[in-house]
């Protein structure tokens, strides 16, 4: 269990240390809506509601909680926020939400089961939130999964990753739904951001944003290479 709870990380931003395997869950504190950025597992949940307490919050101050994919350590504790909360995914996580896809959720992994729930807002590339003191734009990258997205603060230019980027050009694991060559495009793609520091699903924050994207595209082209050539070797046996 980590020691640290809660911390402000920018301002008016915060990280919230889920146990593991959870996800990291972000709290974006708006000028009058609150947006929180994954939820970590289902049994993770006390811990957000612990969390929130401390910054005076309670889990029906947040208005929304946008899902950066559908993997179950991201999305477990959703449906805690169903009655007070709009629920947001790219619209190919919100299909597997809805309908409980184990195939790509992979609950079970977690010895859990993921809730029945709806997803409100199915989101597609370049929607804006505006929450007055923040701006987040949607940008669908798929790869780790089909309905990734990661969250570009236009004002800061912070990027809120999910498993798309971690710090330090650790390249995601390709699921089921996913692909190498989706992954790359996104990155591609996002090398054309200007972005300033990166928050990922796991692991530590990233300071050096551009060096972590071009080091991920790189990985990534040499792993879509090595299992291309793996499927040719099989063939030939
Ligand atoms: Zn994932």
């Amino acid at each position: 269990m980590s020691d640290r709870l809660i911390d402000e990380i920018e301002d008016s931003i915060f990280i919230i240390y889920a146990n593991k395997p959870s996800s990291h869950v972000y709290l974006i504190k708006g000028s009058n809506k609150n947006i929180l950025i994954d939820t970590g597992t289902k049994s993770n949940f006390s811990r957000i509601v612990e969390a929130l307490s401390k910054i005076s919050l309670k889990v029906t101050d947040i208005h929304l909680v946008v899902c950066t994919h559908e993997h179950y350590d991201h999305i477990g504790g959703i449906s805690f926020f169903y009655n007070h909360s709009i629920l947001a995914a790219d619209r190919f996580a919100a299909t597997k939400i809805e309908l409980q896809d184990e195939y790509v959720i992979h609950s079970v992994y977690h010895g859990e089961e993921v809730e029945k729930t709806k997803i409100n807002l199915w989101l597609e590339n370049l929607v804006v939130f505006d929450i007055g003191n923040y701006k987040l734009k949607v940008i669908h990258t798929p790869g780790h999964t089909s309905g990734s997205i990661c969250l570009y603060e236009m004002t800061k230019q912070f990027l809120f990753s999910g498993d798309t980027i971690f710090n330090g050009g650790i390249i995601s694991k390709i699921s089921d739904s996913g692909s190498y060559g989706d992954y790359i495009n996104s990155l591609e793609r996002l090398s054309c951001y200007k972005i300033s520091k990166i928050f990922p699903g796991h692991g530590k924050i990233c300071i050096d944003p551009q060096n972590s994207i071009s080091e991920s595209i790189e990985k990534a082209k040499t792993k879509l290479t090595e299992e291309v050539e793996k499927i040719k070797k099989e063939r030939r046996c």
